[in-house]
């Protein structure tokens, strides 16, 4: 690790932010062949979408996710891939309910043969909880998809499917380097699944990863990400005859969100989000524990670092304090920098080019790439050193909101990108 992350701020430093033009191409017969395989399966793709959406896969349903990879990789072994699967010890959480996260297995299909070793990967879990309101899909007369992970991401497995399953139709898999990896535990930063994503990482040429992409814009480079869970341990007592006698956790965590709220620095694009936060269970009681949970954002490594720090320091400082009981409050914390800051690389530029290219020849084409502040796996496998390009799945909108949709039109478009796209690679 210590020698490649010069190497990136290498590459990163290499690849200038002028705009990525299209590399002028067209598609052979085989090519075209792939794309005709797809686009008669229109409906077909559509009805494939639907019953994998209609799956619950909130990361914490792992009975949802088991059914869900099973049948992943039932399709997978049917395409001539091995499959394993790779399990991750429960997390331990610092909240006051307490208690772990438990994880679903992940999925690990592959094909050995000879070639460029590709390693494909997606995320089967959603951010839908099996309670959540929102589980059907729902298609519009104007062709346009709603439903919980169509964009985030199971438009992009279904999408990889297809172009696996095209060019398993021509023979074009035979004897080739592919793998399959779906990791469960993605939307909550891939807690469990680093070490596996970073093994196979190292065992890889190219890495692909079927996320969605947004206005046609692939993405080029991508935020770094941490999280923190915070605890504060007060006193309870009775809110009117003891007043005195209780320390109120809720205000102690009061004073660390205003002060972690104002980390944020929009010059420097880091950002820190309370994003959850409660204390106390009844009114007439001072709360004798609150928490909170925390998403930072940040550019590179190194600001990553002094803000992982600064969160820690607020966290663990208390502003609040008991003369009386003065062992209160008192907090726990546990703080973690999950994804590295995704770089610039040339030859995820090279292949961002190459798809440009390729999907002015199929229809909606890809218009270019952008900077994203969201996280993928596609962040840590190329901070492991394999390049990544990181958003080859539907064009979507309003992903983690009941918003979330994509169309018709991009889920078949881009399984047939995807099938050309690997095509070449395999061919390389
Ligand atoms: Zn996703």
């Amino acid at each position: 690790m210590k020698l490649i992350a010069p190497l990136l701020l290498l590459f990163s430093m290499a690849a200038n932010a002028d705009s990525i033009e299209p590399i002028e191409t067209t598609l052979n017969e085989d090519e075209r062949g792939l794309v005709a395989w797809i686009g008669e399966r229109e409906a077909e793709i559509v009805s494939t979408l639907r019953t994998h959406v209609e799956i619950n896969t909130g990361t914490e349903n792992t009975a949802g996710l088991d059914q869900y990879r099973d049948l992943l990789a039932k399709e997978l072994e049917d395409l001539g891939f091995a499959t394993r699967t790779v399990s991750s010890e429960p997390l331990e959480t610092v909240s006051c309910a307490g208690g772990k996260v438990e994880i679903a297995d992940h999925l690990v299909a592959t094909r050995a043969g000879e070639g460029p070793r590709l390693l494909l990967n997606g995320h089967i879990d959603t951010v839908f909880s099996a309670d959540d309101e929102f589980q059907e899909m729902v298609i519009d007369g104007d062709g346009k998809i709603h439903g919980p992970g169509v964009a985030d991401m199971k438009g992009g497995i279904v999408v990889m499917l297809y172009a696996l399953r095209a060019l398993a139709e021509t023979g074009a898999l035979d004897n080739t380097n592919l793998t399959v990896l779906l990791n469960t535990d993605e939307e909550i930063g891939s807690l469990g699944s680093r070490p596996l994503i970073e093994e196979l990482a190292g065992q890889h040429d190219l890495g692909v990863v079927f996320e969605g992409s947004y206005q046609n814009q692939l993405t080029r480079a991508r935020k770094g990400l941490g999280q923190a869970r915070l605890k504060v341990t007060g006193r309870e007592s009775h809110a009117g005859a003891a007043h005195q006698e209780g320390v109120s956790a809720s205000l102690e965590l009061a004073h660390k969100v205003i002060a972690l709220e104002a980390l944020t620095d929009y010059d420097a694009q880091s950002t820190v989000n309370v994003g959850v936060m409660a204390g106390g269970e009844k009114r007439n009681t001072v709360p004798g524990c609150a928490d909170a949970y925390v998403d930072m954002r940040f550019t590179s490594e190194a600001e990553g670092i002094a803000l992982l720090e600064q969160v820690q320091k607020i966290a663990n400082t208390n502003t609040t304090k008991s003369r009386r009981f003065p062992d209160y409050p008192f907090s726990e914390t546990w703080a973690v920098l999950h994804r590295p800051a995704k770089a610039m690389h040339p030859r995820v530029d090279a292949l961002i080019a190459q798809a440009m290219g390729i999907s002015a020849q199929i229809g909606e084409p890809i218009v270019g790439a952008r900077y994203s502040g969201g996280g993928t796996d596609g962040s840590i496998a190329q901070a492991a050193g394999l390049p990544t390009i990181d958003s080859l799945g539907v064009d979507g909108l309003g992903a983690h909101s009941s918003r979330e949709s994509t169309t018709v039109v991009s889920l078949v478009a881009r399984s047939q990108l995807a099938a050309v796209m690997l095509l070449r690679l395999l061919q390389e």
